[in-house]
């Protein structure tokens, strides 16, 4: 399983070869001594727009604007405070917009996930192509089409394009904030989950594996989550290999054109938190820190699933017990209240909502190929306690109460979060066949009990 750099390397070239919108990607020690180089290449002799907050323009944005001018290029910079975080919302990404009206600018982001959604958002609308400088490895969204911004409330993932070149300088991610690698660790983490997900939906024929972003994500995930305690110590090459994961899984999703290779339930889970604006010690908790959280929770809602067996008179339980759309409905609105966001919730449920005779078709077929279905998925996943230990090496949240979730908000928000999204996942296999409140209230119920016992 371990991978070696120089495969990973030559993997991750043949990726950006491959892309067609991103052209480059560098990834090494001091890589903002050729930035010039790099943006050159895409943008010709443009001004440039650097669009940075306070702290990603000392870690960064000045060497970025000195190296750029130097090369006699115009450089104009954007710095938005750094404390509070900006936003990523429609509005903030549309006032960054604003900067390009009336000239022909080439932006540059540098920062991490927020800076880099909200400038990919922005270029989007201008219809301007830009470079990302990537200053931690907290995310998978840098080489990502999508850009998730509220919009009124509601978290949703944006169709945009991205950058046409990426740079990452090791240097300035290894002196990046210790705990945004830990992140960056658990939204890779989430792939894990996330493919378990995928093997469902192929297995039920609702969503069949693909032969370019399924190996490209899951035959060399187990060598980008190998180094949790290097990647906590800031180890240039760890950090190297886990930036060069995230960005792989940007390109697979470009690939596949959906975020299925890169989320699932892990995903769905930490979105509600982050429609919430989940706030713990006075910050907003950062995407991949959810994601843990999320994935410890998939991987637990696994490894009940996998010690059951399924027979016909479960589908035939499953199916007297079955909610209906109207009932869906009703409990979406319980959750979520009556706005925004449970009226988009209501439009995806539909999306995927089964009944009758499909529902127990698909009952039936998840019967008949369980034990095939659940060798395969024991050999992909990995179980929530060794996960729960990678995680916490690497420098990520393993208990939801140190994000500010909990115990009871985790639990609902577990029993939601299928809601969010059409997305077939884990939370859809147990909730069809009736079993996920039950699912939800024993694994937390061992939870209590492990921390009782201390
Ligand atoms: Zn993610």
């Amino acid at each position: 399983m371990q991978g070696s750099s120089s495969d990973m390397q030559e993997i991750f070239a043949r990726a950006v070869a491959r892309s067609k919108a991103i052209g480059d990607i560098l990834v090494e020690r001091d890589a903002l001594r050729q930035i010039a180089k790099q943006y050159m290449r895409f943008h010709g002799r443009k001004p440039a727009l650097i669009i940075a907050d306070d702290n990603t323009w000392r870690a960064a944005g000045s060497r970025a604007e000195s190296e750029l001018r130097r090369a006699g290029l115009e450089v104009q910079s954007h710095i938005l405070p750094a404390v509070p975080r900006p936003k990523p919302s429609v509005d903030l990404g549309n006032s960054l917009a604003g900067l390009m009206d009336g000239n022909d600018f080439a932006p540059v982001a540098v920062g991490s996930g927020v800076i880099n959604d909200l400038v990919k958002y922005a270029a989007h609308r201008r219809d301007r192509s830009y470079s990302c400088v990537a200053t931690a490895a907290s995310m998978d969204g840098y080489s990502s089409a999508g850009s998730p911004l509220s919009d009124q409330g509601f978290k949703m993932t944006i169709q945009c394009r991205p950058p046409v070149a990426i740079l990452a300088d090791l240097d300035v991610i290894a002196a990046a904030p210790k705990q945004m690698a830990g992140w960056g660790y658990g939204d890779m983490a989430g792939k894990i989950a996330a493919g378990g997900d995928w093997l469902l939906a192929d297995a039920l024929g609702i969503e069949p594996l693909d032969d370019v972003a399924w190996p490209l994500v899951q035959d060399n995930l187990r060598a980008w989550l190998a180094a949790p305690d290097a990647v906590a110590g800031g180890d240039p090459a760890a950090l190297s290999d886990l930036f060069i994961g995230l960005t792989t899984v940007g390109l697979a999703m470009e690939f596949h054109g959906s975020s299925r290779p890169a989320s699932g339930a892990d995903h769905q889970i930490a979105h509600i938190w982050e429609m919430e604006h989940l706030s713990h010690d006075g910050e907003v908790v950062a995407h991949g820190a959810c994601v843990a959280i999320g994935t410890l929770t998939a991987l637990a809602l696994y490894d009940w699933l996998l010690r059951r067996d399924f027979s016909d008179q479960d589908v035939d339980r499953a199916l007297a017990a079955a909610l209906t759309m109207d009932e869906k409905r009703r409990a979406i609105q319980a959750h979520f209240g009556e706005g925004q966001i449970a009226a988009r919730a209501v439009e995806e449920t539909e999306a995927k909502h089964v009944e009758g005779e499909a529902l127990e078709a698909r009952l039936h077929r998840l019967v008949a190929c369980w034990p095939d279905l659940r060798r395969r998925l024991i050999d992909h996943l990995i179980p929530r306690n060794e996960m729960r230990d990678l995680l916490a090496r690497a420098g990520a949240p393993v208990d939801s109460t140190r994000i500010g979730v909990s115990r009871e908000h985790l639990s609902a928000t577990t029993l939601a979060a299928g809601f969010l999204r059409s997305r077939y996942t884990v939370l859809d296999t147990l909730a069809e066949f009736g079993l996920l409140n039950q699912a939800v209230d024993e694994i937390f119920a061992a939870d209590s009990k492990m921390e009782a016992r201390g």
